[in-house]
């Protein structure tokens, strides 16, 4: 296995609380894990790590470099992230200037920008909003423009935490399909989710719970483990409770 993301014996306490002793993962390049756990087991923390927004001792190698101070800069070049609250994303007075203003931070020159916002707005169907204000968009719309922001400097990793959790089933659906795509074209995608009908497009499911990975596997195998998703107040989609009864 190729592991674009190797976490061994990570320690991590907020002042005196524990939120990871000593854990342990690995995410194989190319593949798309889900990732699911109750309020306060340890999920965004992670993705804090991951992406440098907290520090660590921990032995954390991403994308082939060793997470510190002197390589942070590569690796996040490396990462997309798309957070929650996607009105987050926007700054800028249209959606062109936001892609471009995350093009400029990248120190990306003006005919590459042009290319790369011409190629992911065509990849996400979002030419057509290009010109249009940030309040005149739907959900399904503004989180396409916040997907296009996270992965228009082409990142290895696609992380996203609890981005699609606002937004109606049908976009849902749609990204999720357009995200099974970038992951078929090699992108590792990480979906931090409380709604488990979002993992049927992935291939692994872990569940969290206080800081330890307490199930993994493919997620039909892991929703099999109701009694514990259930303790853990982690409901399963309605119809594989169907078909477990
Ligand atoms: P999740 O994303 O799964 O809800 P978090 O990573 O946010 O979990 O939280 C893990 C634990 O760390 C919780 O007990 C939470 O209360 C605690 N925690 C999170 N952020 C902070 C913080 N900034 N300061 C102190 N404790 C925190």
């Amino acid at each position: 296995m190729n592991s674009i993301i190797n976490i061994k014996k990570l320690t991590f306490r907020y002042l005196d609380k524990f939120v990871f002793d000593k854990f342990s993962l690995d995410i194989e390049e190319g593949s798309f894990v889900t990732i699911t756990g109750p309020n306060g087991s340890g999920k965004s923390t992670l993705l804090k790590i991951l992406t440098g927004l907290v520090k660590t001792e921990a032995d954390i190698t991403i994308c082939g470099l060793e997470l510190n101070k002197e390589n942070i800069y590569d690796i996040r070049k490396n990462i997309g992230v798309i957070f929650d609250n996607l009105d987050n994303t926007f700054i800028s007075e249209t959606i062109e200037d936001d892609l471009a203003f995350t093009l400029q931070n990248l120190c990306y020159t003006k005919e590459e920008m042009k290319d790369r916002i011409e190629k992911i707005s065509t990849l996400l169907g979002i030419k057509n909003i290009l010109n249009s204000r940030p309040n005149e968009l739907s959900g399904g719309e503004k989180c396409k423009v916040a997907l296009a922001c996270a992965i228009i400097h082409n990142p290895k990793i696609l992380i996203l935490d609890e981005a699609l959790s606002m937004i109606d089933e049908n976009d849902k659906n749609n990204i999720l399909k357009i995200l099974k795509k970038l992951n078929k074209k090699g992108m590792t995608i990480i979906n931090v989710v409380h709604d488990l009908k979002e993992s049927y497009y992935s291939e692994r499911l872990l569940v969290l719970s206080d800081g330890v990975i307490v199930l993994d596997g493919s997620p039909l195998k892991v929703m099999e483990y109701d009694k514990i998703l259930n303790k853990l107040g982690i409901s399963i989609p309605f119809e594989i409770e169907l078909s477990l009864k």
